[in-house]
């Protein structure tokens, strides 16, 4: 489909608007995994609500859906839509503090650095993700899993308030007693109820120095260090978020040349507290055998966030990426996850354990639309490769792993941030909301009856 040439294009526009065969188009619709190449009918970069509202409009009146990009770090490539009027957030990166009450108004295409930036020059933050070039938007309407997470919870149980361009193109402000269904599903529910031009968060006093610890031992030293990391982080689930991440050495001076190009795991943790008492608490993990490096130590927040970017560069690599959470994390499943890792057909890939608990267990399943909180853990799959050639090779090894994984996960439970390429459509995004799903689509059906926004993990509007 393709716009005819005597279609009207509203005035305020300035001959933004980016059709197909222009520079700027095959730019703006770049995603971060480099597999996605897909086409829609034009781009409208927004710079302010009102663009929103009427590229919404103008998208009605042609009969066009519409897909959204922020951050653009959605594996499965749902921020460009084929077929779509694309919605570019990309100029909305604004950020507006309130320290003294302890807010921040986040535009709908800022990234996670634009957040930690303006909020860490007044010694405070809000959880975010790991990389600091992922989107607010995106990671914040599935859930939104992040460093913080032990004392201040998921992403979503920080959102105050969000201002929403509903499919109707009317502009709501919403919160906990204002449309309080849609500020219910907003918060787990995905990009399905209109675009989220400004979120408001709840800010916690934390750095700008903190404790980091990141050991990285060769997975020739076997599970011990994971066993002991598992029991140690369960002990202090309320101020230790913590990953175990599996990846290969790099052929570089910063690691010992002796592993180079061997398989290793870091064990990776962020204290939510004072740096000094973390870096005496998490002693402990960095002493469990010989290691590849070690990375720890006190740093401002704001580098902590930008420690993996390079792992993870855009439009680069072809990526599958593949989760599942678990009620607890046996020694069996550990030595699942090590010897996945081992292997992997892919030096790049990377896969990763995730401790919960603390303030995520603490919020009641019905309070957000993420749901049920009951899981402690999360084993996600991050295969990533260079060569075309390796698209079966890599995808089906990584499936298969994940397939005979599934014995130990939460049957039905997924993070929807982390859900492969969405081969499972609506059967996956059904399971995954589990007990909410009847009623997001019942909410979808109010504020999006027509499914202008289906570019996503879609709920069916009930009509
Ligand atoms: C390298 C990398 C690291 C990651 N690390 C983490 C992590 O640490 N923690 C974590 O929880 N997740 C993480 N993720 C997953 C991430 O949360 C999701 O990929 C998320 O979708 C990214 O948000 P985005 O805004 O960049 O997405 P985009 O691809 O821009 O958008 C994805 C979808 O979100 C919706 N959307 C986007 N903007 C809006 C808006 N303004 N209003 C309404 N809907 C909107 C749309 O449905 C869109 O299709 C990571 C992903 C990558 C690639």
């Amino acid at each position: 489909m393709t716009i005819h040439p005597s279609t009207p294009i509203p005035a305020g526009w300035d001959q933004r608007l980016l059709r197909p065969g222009m520079a700027d188009f095959d730019r703006s619709r770049v995603v971060w995994n480099g597999m996605i190449d897909r086409m829609p009918v034009a781009i409208l970069p927004c710079r302010t609500t009102d663009d929103i509202r009427s590229g919404i409009l103008w998208a009605a009146a042609q009969g066009l859906p519409v897909s959204i990009k922020a951050g653009g770090h959605n594996v499965a490539g749902h921020a460009v839509g084929a077929g779509s009027l694309m919605l570019d957030l990309s100029p909305m990166r604004g950020v507006t503090v309130d320290p003294a009450a302890r807010t921040a108004w986040v535009e709908g295409g800022a990234l996670w650095q634009d957040v930690d930036r303006a909020t860490q020059a007044h010694g405070l933050a809000t959880p975010g993700g790991l990389i600091s070039e992922t989107g607010v938007a995106g990671l914040t309407l599935s859930g939104g899993v992040g460093w913080l997470r032990s004392r201040h919870g998921l992403t979503v149980d920080n959102l105050l308030a969000a201002e929403v361009v509903t499919a109707q193109g009317d502009i709501v402000l919403t919160d906990a007693t204002h449309h309080p269904d849609l500020f219910w599903a907003l918060r787990g529910g995905g990009g399905n109820f209109g675009v989220v031009s400004r979120f408001c968060f709840a800010l916690h006093p934390f750095g700008p120095e903190v404790m980091f610890c990141a050991p990285i031992y060769p997975a020739s030293a076997g599970a011990g260090p994971i066993r002991v990391w598992r029991d140690f982080v369960t002990r202090h689930a309320d101020v230790l978020g913590s990953l175990v991440e599996f990846s290969t050495v790099p052929e570089s001076p910063d690691y010992d040349s002796a592993y180079w190009g061997q398989r290793c795991y870091t064990i990776a943790a962020v204290y939510a507290g004072d740096a000094a008492e973390g870096e005496t608490l998490v002693a402990h993990l960095r002493d469990l055998g010989p290691k590849v490096a070690d990375f720890s130590g006190r740093m401002a927040y704001c580098d902590v966030q930008t420690l993996f970017d390079p792992l993870f560069p855009t439009g680069q690599y072809r990526c599958y990426w593949k989760s599942h959470l678990m009620a607890d994390l046996s020694d069996e499943m550990i030595d699942e996850g090590l010897a996945n890792a081992v292997a992997n057909p892919s030096d790049k890939s990377i896969s990763s354990f995730w401790n919960f608990g603390g303030a995520t267990a603490r919020v009641p399943a019905e309070a957000t639309a993420f749901g049920d909180r009951s899981f402690r853990w999360m084993y996600s799959l991050d295969s990533v490769w260079a060569d075309p050639a390796e698209d079966d090779l890599v995808r089906d090894w990584t499936r298969a792993a994940w397939t005979r994984f599934r014995r130990h996960a939460m049957q039905g439970r997924m993070y929807l941030n982390f859900p492969g390429l969405d081969e499972d459509g609506q059967d996956l995004t059904r399971r995954a909301h589990g007990a909410s799903y009847d009623r997001l689509a019942r909410i979808k059906g109010k504020w999006d009856p027509g499914n202008m926004f289906r570019f996503n993990q879609n709920i069916l509007p009930e009509s």
